[in-house]
């Protein structure tokens, strides 16, 4: 097992509960309880999980525990930071072969969400909630069709970060499959700096324009609760968020209500 991977072996004995917020309302981040009420791991996709037995006991355990959640009315958030991030944790993949390793995990996720329906799915991908220069991380443009493959109705993809910010152009080429969202992050993790409202507007116009008023939701980058960002300076970026968002209404809709 890769060294990297075996620090994030997952425990798939206990069935968690998602007390919720989706990435409309707020993206400070999941909490995450098991059946003894006692806060837990985040149920991640099992890309990480290498052995063919572990790969079946995640499924036979997750998939109760995403029904389980579903049947509670929640949103199921699938965190998917390994389908970008992973090109950099195994490094003697070229892109190609990086793409078939993906391949192989993207097909058990949809065999342990098979049969959930996709409205009450969404999926975050990113490059990492650490801080550096991340100018090894893949290009969206590599992995896009792979995470549209994922059977669920929203993808929350980092887009806020000087590495990944240009990367809504990708979009006037990509065609959004019918009836998905796009939830961008429109304010970032990655500095301590609050986006202003105008640039927050400016970045949901911008995928507006691409793939359709109706397809997006403003985002942040990554969960904030797991972030280094210090409590008050998250909560300025969330207001920032919302700022925009009613600025991004306006224009867009004619009207300044934000709903969540
Ligand atoms: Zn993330």
């Amino acid at each position: 097992m890769h060294g990297i991977a075996r620090r994030h072996r997952y425990r798939a004995t206990q069935v968690c509960v998602a007390v919720g917020y989706t990435s409309s309302r707020n993206d400070v981040g999941d909490i995450l309880y098991n059946s003894s009420g006692q806060p837990d791991i985040p149920l991640r996709p099992p890309q990480n999980l290498t052995a063919v037995g572990q790969r079946r006991t995640y499924h036979q355990k997750c998939g109760r525990a995403r029904r389980w959640w579903h049947a509670l009315g929640f949103i199921l958030q699938l965190d998917n930071p390994n389908l970008p991030d992973g090109f950099g944790l195994y490094t003697h993949l070229d892109v190609p072969a990086y793409r078939t390793f993906q391949e192989l995990r993207i097909a058990a996720l949809n065999r342990s969400i098979a049969g959930l329906p996709a409205s009450r799915i969404r999926m975050h991908v990113c490059w990492g909630a650490h801080k550096g220069p991340h100018n090894t991380d893949i290009p969206l443009k590599d992995i896009v069709d792979l995470m549209l493959d994922v059977q669920v109705e929203a993808y929350s993809v980092e887009a806020a970060n000087p590495r990944h910010a240009h990367e809504w152009h990708l979009w006037e080429h990509v065609k959004l499959p019918a009836g998905k969202i796009l939830i961008p992050g429109v304010v970032g993790h990655d500095s301590d700096t609050i986006e202003h409202p105008e640039l927050v507007a400016e970045r949901i116009c911008n995928y507006a324009s691409v793939v359709g008023r109706d397809h997006v939701i403003a985002g942040t980058d990554c969960g904030f609760g797991t972030s280094r960002l210090h409590p008050t300076i998250a909560h300025l970026k969330l207001q920032a968020l919302v700022e925009g968002a009613r600025l991004a209404s306006q224009k867009l809709w004619g009207r300044s209500e934000v709903s969540a």
